[in-house]
């Protein structure tokens, strides 16, 4: 059987770096699923496929094999039919276009399916959006991190700032602000926290703190 914990929230909270920590503290797996969307949204891309075709990005992501593994560090690559697209998910440009991609119901239930057969027969940490409410609603923990738009602007201008890119902090807070107008009001698996989740506000806190706090969740 498996034991999943299940992480959702907004972007921004430092959920990527507290779940790969909180797996090799806690020795379990991690998945991040939205790597996998962003697997997807570069495959329609690529394809050429406009963000407002719903029919044609289903076609599109229904023949593409998105595969999750291991990095052997703690952390997960992704591979868009063999290779490796870890990287060239992160740009600007598919950021923009995944939730409309991330939108159409047969992207979802391929990419749910394909999650719950990598956390078979194992110990699993799950970062995602949607991963308490519908791809585990039995998860043995859920957690839901949010912080104030600000804060997670503020960690994302940081971000860019550290990796040597442009960032302008007004922007990056109206982009936090629609890419959570369009997850949350999306009609499909929209963001919001289980009804059995345990919310956690990252904003005052530091990532020691919330990594405390998440084990303490976990050990039960
Ligand atoms: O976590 P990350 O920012 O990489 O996720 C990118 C996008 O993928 C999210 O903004 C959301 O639109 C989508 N996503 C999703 N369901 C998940 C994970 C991600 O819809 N479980």
């Amino acid at each position: 059987s498996s034991r999943v914990i299940a992480i959702d929230g907004p972007a921004g909270t430092g959920k990527s770096t507290v779940s790969k920590l909180l797996a090799q503290r806690v020795g379990a797996h991690y998945l991040d699923t939205g790597a996998m969307y962003r697997a997807a949204t570069l495959a329609v891309q690529r394809a050429g496929v406009s963000p407002d075709a719903p029919d044609s990005i289903a076609a599109v992501v229904d023949d593409a094999r998105i595969e999750l593994r291991a990095d052997g560090s703690g952390g997960s690559r992704v591979f868009l039919d063999g290779e490796d697209v870890s990287a060239p998910i992160r740009t600007d440009e598919v950021t923009n276009a995944v939730s409309a991609v991330s939108a159409v119901p047969a992207v979802r239930s391929k990419m749910v399916a394909l999650q719950r057969i990598h956390a078979v027969d194992d110990f699993v940490v799950v970062e995602g959006r949607d991963i308490g409410t519908v791809v585990f609603p039995d998860a043995q923990v859920k957690i839901y991190l949010t912080a104030t738009p600000e804060a997670r602007a503020l960690r994302r201008h940081r971000q860019n700032l550290s990796a040597g890119r442009d960032s302008d902090f007004e922007q990056v807070l109206e982009g936090v602000n629609r890419r959570d107008h369009l997850d949350s009001t999306r009609t499909v698996s929209p963001l919001r926290p289980a009804d059995d989740a345990v919310i956690v506000d990252t904003s005052d806190l530091s990532l020691e703190q919330v990594l405390d706090k998440l084990a303490g969740l976990v050990q039960t």
